[in-house]
Order: structure tokens, then sequence, then C-alpha cells
């Protein structure tokens, strides 16, 4: 654990929830638009993406749709602070390829496991450039 502190609303938990539960058996995936102040984040929209890779290992987000996030966070004033994906038959960590695609080490990198389907497990990473993994606390309002 190190200080930094994430907070998202619980409607926004289970909006990322539902999408990565309709993606079974593939994984999900998603962008995190918010404002970060000293060590805390906190996440102002969630955007559910498709995953065009269609795989349960591995994704990648529709560029059209990121586009479209990232044009939106803007317009409102806030910034990408991180994103999320799914892990449907693999615990909440990530992978060599996750920490390979991870290349913005202020970036968050959420991870919702759906091995258990019934004890849904979401945490925060960061990767740093040496692909160090810090896992970072969520509190959900
Ligand atoms: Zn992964």
């Amino acid at each position: 654990m190190s200080d930094i502190k994430i907070i998202m609303k619980k409607e926004d938990y289970r909006n990322i929830l539902d999408h990565c539960k309709k993606g079974l058996p593939n994984e999900a995936c998603g962008l995190l638009a918010g404002t970060v102040d000293g060590n805390v984040k906190t996440v102002t929209k969630v955007y559910l993406l498709t995953n065009t890779d269609n795989s349960n290992e591995h994704f990648s987000m529709d560029p059209k749709e990121q586009f479209a996030a990232l044009k939106d966070a803007r317009s409102n004033g806030y910034g990408l602070i991180g994103n999320f994906h799914s892990h449907p038959e693999s615990p909440s960590r990530p992978s060599e390829e996750d920490k390979r695609l991870a290349f913005d080490p202020t970036f968050e990198y959420l991870i919702l496991s759906l091995q258990d389907i019934d004890n849904p497990v979401l945490k925060a990473f960061k990767v740093d450039k040496e692909k160090n993994v810090t896992i970072h606390e969520i509190e959900y309002i």
C-alpha cells in the first residue's frame, strides 16, 4: 500500500461490475476520468468501452471510443486518470502483458477479478518504469 488513495462512487463501481459481467467470458475494459489533488485521486466519470480483442486473456480499447472518452472528459474539465479491465479467470493483479503495456507511472490501472463471480475483487495498481507494482487503496463513497 502507498499513501495514494482513489475515491470512487459506489454507483461507478456497480457500472464497472455490470459492464465486466456482461463482457464475460471475455475481458472488458474502460477508462476513468477524474481529478488529482495531492495524494487523492477522485473518479468523476467511468467510460465503459468495447474490448475489440474479444478475448478472455487480453484487451484492446476501441480507439474511437477512447478518443470520444478523452474528448468528453476534457470538455467537462477532467483528465483521464486511469483505466480498468477485467480478469475473467485470474486474480486481480497485473499480468506480464499488463505490466508491459503499462507505460504511464501516474496512471491508475484497475483490475476487476471475476474468478469467483460471487466475490468480485477490484484493485488499483501503479506500475512504475521498472515495472514494480504498488497497490493503491480505493475508497467507495
Ligand atoms: Zn490483465
